[in-house]
């Protein structure tokens, strides 16, 4: 018996189980894949958003703003990277002078912190030499910022679990009952559990489970987004972050830098039907790539490493759908959670934690330790440092990814943590090793091996990311004797 079961983990539930953690309560945390962070969380453009976008009044707007002043104290506590590099959002008319002012107006009236003015051609082209001839002017946002999707939602994960909250995965949540004396019952893939209060964290699928307990229907339709990943080598072309201005040529793509060095170009936009559709087009990234050419017009695409795309849950209200289910006591919502949703997924955990907290009666926790330490990073150490590093553990001496520089022990730790690494993506999200250029080439073998050894399994048993994604189909001599 639970006081709360969370479905999805993504970065709205892990921070709503770290939130909860704050109080005397026994969480666990049900997610239908082999991971946590395997949804919208992994896949996005990883931008602290500023607020300037959404429509005053809307949830969106203000869970943004309250969501964006927590990063650099989530920064501090869980030691995840966030870096401030502004945004600017790009003109290319200077016709269109009257809508940046309305996205200022707008941004001012959300109550958008920091610097938030309009900068002219000359002061654009000194901040971003590469911008596109045609750029006109921008909005500066001070607040726009960029932070790690993956490391920031594994942090809440396993702050949450330090702090004692249970996580399942391969838990899909198939069916939701209401026993007679008020509890929930939850039905997945992993056991039926009950609990006095659900939260529904669950992405693109968060209608799927409200429409389990509530006559409130809401429908979600994924929003596909394409990019591509650009290699290192170009961390310095833009220091921004460089939105277009939604204009009559359409909402524009970006050219978005991450807080690892890697560049982003995308995302497109195209509403699909299929939850799981996760294709990269042909025509998706050429369309991706001619938007982007006005911000950087000779984008290098020999540089290219990789693409990908994400699914955005976008709601029938275009506003997240957030609280108690008017028709299901203690059934909480953290619905169509779209963009700006990594922004505002701090605010929104505290603000859920906060109303669960409330309706259950909930005691703080004394004993709540806020503190997280990131798995070091070779990368970034210093040469003494690294030298310490491997006489206290020799594994730090063993380079498994060479593009990212990441060692075995950096793997083994990321496996052995709490809601560790179970699969080869998994070591990647938390580690960076295949992340690089050469995509995983040359360290997939030795993952595999570090992986089976860890978890106790054979190779043969490893997968990319859960199900049927083994990556070694057998034995090619006798077993045990040879490589698989
Ligand atoms: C292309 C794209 C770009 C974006 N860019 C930005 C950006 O730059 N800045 C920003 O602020 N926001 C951005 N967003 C939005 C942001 O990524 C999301 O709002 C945020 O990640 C939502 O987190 P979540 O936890 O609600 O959902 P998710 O991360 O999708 O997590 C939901 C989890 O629920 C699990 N689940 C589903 N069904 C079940 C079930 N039946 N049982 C158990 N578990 C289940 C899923 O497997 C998943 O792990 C972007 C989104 C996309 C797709």
């Amino acid at each position: 018996m639970y006081d709360v079961i969370i479905i999805g983990g993504g970065v709205v539930g892990c921070g709503t189980a770290r939130e909860l953690m704050r109080r005397k309560a026994k969480v666990l945390l049900l997610e239908k894949t082999n991971d946590i962070c395997n949804g919208q969380s992994k896949a996005n453009t990883a931008i602290i958003h500023g607020g300037y976008d959404a429509k005053p009044g809307t949830l969106k707007a203000k869970f943004n703003v309250l969501g964006n002043a927590m990063f650099d104290q989530l920064h501090e506590e869980l030691d995840v990277p966030v870096q401030w590099n502004t945004s600017l959002v790009v003109s290319f008319d200077l016709g269109d002078h009257e809508a940046l002012e309305k996205l200022l107006d707008q941004g001012i009236q959300n109550g958008v912190r920091g610097e938030l003015r309009i900068i002219d051609e000359q002061e654009l082209r000194r901040r971003e030499p590469n911008v596109g001839r045609e750029a006109k002017e921008a909005l500066l946002v001070g607040a726009g910022g960029i932070v790690c999707p993956y490391e920031l939602t594994e942090a809440f994960a396993e702050n949450a679990a330090m702090n004692g909250a249970e996580f399942l995965r391969n838990a899909e949540v198939t069916r939701i009952n209401r026993l007679d004396d008020g509890r929930w019952q939850v039905v997945s893939a992993a056991g039926t559990f009950e609990a006095r209060a659900v939260v529904n964290a669950a992405g693109t699928y968060a209608d799927v489970i409200n429409n389990m307990v509530s006559a409130r229907k809401v429908h979600i339709r994924p929003r596909r987004g394409e990019y591509y990943i650009l290699d290192k080598k170009y961390k310095n072309a833009f220091h921004a972050t460089m939105f277009q201005l939604p204009s009559k040529m359409g909402k524009g793509t970006l050219i978005a830098p991450t807080v690892d060095g890697t560049v982003l170009i995308g995302p497109t936009a195209e509403d699909i039907d299929d939850k799981e559709d996760k294709r990269t087009t042909a025509a998706g990234l050429e369309k991706a790539l001619r938007q982007a050419g006005r911000t950087w017009e000779h984008i290098p695409t020999r540089g290219f490493i990789t693409t990908f795309s994400g699914l955005r849950a976008t709601g029938d209200t275009g506003d997240f759908i957030l609280g108690e289910a008017e028709d299901a006591p203690l059934f909480f919502n953290c619905c169509a959670i779209e963009s700006p949703g990594l922004s505002s997924a701090p605010a929104i955990a505290k603000w859920t934690a906060e109303q669960v907290t409330e309706r259950l009666g909930l005691e703080e926790n004394p004993n709540f330790d806020p503190i997280r330490k990131a798995i070091p990073k070779f990368r970034e150490m210093t040469n003494e440092e690294r030298q310490a590093a491997i006489a206290a553990d020799p594994d730090f001496g063993k380079i498994v990814c060479r593009c990212e520089t990441v060692t075995e022990a950096e793997i083994r730790e990321a496996i052995r943590r709490p809601v560790g690494a179970r699969d080869v993506d998994g070591v990647k999200r938390r580690t960076r090793a295949g992340m690089g250029r050469c995509q995983a080439g040359f360290c997939t073998p030795r993952t595999v091996e570090i992986l089976a050894e860890e978890l106790g399994i054979s190779p043969l048993e490893v997968t990319k990311f859960g199900g049927d994604s083994k990556l070694l189909q057998g034995y090619l001599f006798e077993e045990g004797k040879h490589h698989a």
